[in-house]
């Protein structure tokens, strides 16, 4: 059997791809593993330059109708942010449950005519003039032939290893812990963010439109505490709340999803294509999630290669050209995102960022001048350091944790740790305007 174009995951990546390729007239098989898609704590909120690339490949509408809701806010304590007037685009943010986000991209690539075929397992590639696949289904396995094999089976990818790829990685960051809420007490159109320089810790909350909410907490790896699982929804909670979060928003809040925490540090391919066999999405590079970029980068991906597959016939120099202007693309966005990190070299703590958290001042104007950033406007003031309160959490969560939440117990906690969130948002900084959300 032989397709222009098989896809291996059914994700944004892959299922965006399959889609608009198949509408272009191309003949495409997507292969998705599973045969429906469910909770695993994965991106659900597509920054605004990531919402212009959707439109850019004329999928913007069909989220929005299917699946979206848009998030015109971006709220700190010390701001509230529009985004449709301050970002480049005009965009906000689209928000989406993330599984059905995939399920509503797998039915626009089969409406633009792909083969979505569910579940099978790709178990091989081999690369080559005409690349092949080795795919297995309900226990019976054929063998596929395409002018191009593309890879888009997210950040733990096999057929990257199969495929011959080397990995690399930063060192260990940030650990991003993530769960679905219902009914937390805030609105429905902004993010709410909470950064605890302090003790470089951020919770932060997407609004995913129904009343439900994806809350993430975000603190340095060396903590060594990885919240997961029943047990820990209500030291999760606490932590929140610790960065700053209204005790009192999860009063009659209700958890309806996973708790589940995954290492921050980017992982990446120099140039994702080699010999018939292209990589994208996390597949090509996972970057940060504390940081938020990596749906966009995927929708950046699909329409770069996509651009470059329809302008030139011969698809091995088209892919080859995708991964070179990956490589270019994803250095700067990597750059942006490392600039924290790389300049507190000499610091002992590793600093968590996010979004419109200004970098300190070198890397940042180094980085802001690849991107043509118009200015590098950002008062910057020393770190706090002090008391660990997270030592007060970590005794909570030895005593035992608990999969309920106990309201009021966290309303004291929340006491306790405002004092000191107010002495450190006194000697932070505002937020600055230029940041990740500029497209790169
Ligand atoms: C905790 C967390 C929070 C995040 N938050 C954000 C955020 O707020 N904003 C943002 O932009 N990004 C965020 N991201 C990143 C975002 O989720 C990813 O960048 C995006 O989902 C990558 O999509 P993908 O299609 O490349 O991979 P995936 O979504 O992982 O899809 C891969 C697909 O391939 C299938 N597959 C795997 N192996 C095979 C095989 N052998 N055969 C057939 N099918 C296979 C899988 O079943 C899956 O459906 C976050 C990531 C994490 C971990």
């Amino acid at each position: 059997m032989s397709y222009d174009l098989l896809v291996i995951g059914g994700g944004i990546a892959g299922a965006t791809l399959a889609g608009v390729m198949a509408r272009e007239g191309a003949k495409v098989l997507v292969a998705e593993r599973t045969s429906t898609f469910s909770d695993r704590v994965r991106g659900e909120a597509l920054i605004p330059w990531g919402v212009e690339e959707a439109r850019r490949l004329g999928i913007y509408q069909h989220l929005a109708d299917t699946c979206g809701t848009t998030v015109r806010w971006w709220s700190t304590p010390q701001n509230r942010r529009d985004l449709f007037a301050t970002t480049p685009s005009g965009n906000g943010f689209l928000d989406f449950y993330h599984p059905t986000m995939q399920q509503s991209l797998l039915d626009f690539a089969a409406a633009s005519g792909a083969d979505v075929q569910r579940p099978v397992d790709v178990i091989q590639v081999v690369p080559g003039e005409i690349p092949s696949a080795l795919i297995r289904s309900g226990g019976v396995e054929r063998t596929v032939f395409a002018r191009l094999i593309v890879a888009a089976d997210g950040r733990a990818s096999r057929m990257r290893t199969i495929g011959g790829f080397a990995l690399q990685r930063d060192p260990p960051c940030t650990v991003i812990a993530g769960v679905l809420h219902r009914n937390l007490a805030i609105a429905d159109d902004a993010v709410e963010v909470f950064l605890n320089p302090g003790q470089q810790e951020l919770a932060i909350f997407f609004p995913l439109g129904a009343n439900r909410f994806r809350s993430y907490f975000a603190r340095r790896h060396d903590r060594r505490v990885r919240l997961s699982g029943a047990a820990d929804v209500y030291a999760f909670v606490q932590c929140c709340v610790a960065s700053g979060a209204p005790a009192e928003w999860f009063d009659a809040a209700e958890v309806i999803g996973p708790l589940a925490s995954y290492d921050g540090a980017d992982s990446w391919v120099p140039h994702p294509y080699c010999n018939g066999i292209g990589l994208i999405g996390d597949a090509a590079a996972a970057s940060d999630p504390t940081y938020g970029c990596g749906l966009a980068l995927s929708l950046r991906d699909v329409r770069v290669l996509r651009d470059h597959l329809l302008a030139d016939d011969d698809w091995r120099r088209a892919a080859d050209a995708y991964a070179e202007e990956h490589d270019r693309y994803y250095s700067d966005i990597h750059e942006v995102h490392d600039c924290g990190v790389r300049c507190s070299s000499t610091s002992v703590r590793r600093p968590i960022r996010h979004a419109n958290a200004p970098c300190p001042r070198p890397a940042r104007i180094r980085a802001a001048s690849r991107i043509s950033l118009a200015s590098a406007r950002t008062r910057l003031t020393t770190r706090p350091s002090g008391a660990d309160s997270s030592a007060k959490i970590s005794a909570v969560r030895s005593s035992g944790g608990h999969a309920v939440q106990r309201p009021g117990e966290v309303r004291r906690l929340g006491a306790l740790v405002r004092i000191r969130v107010r002495w450190t948002r006194s000697r932070w900084h505002r937020p600055a305007p230029d940041d990740v959300f500029l497209p790169v």
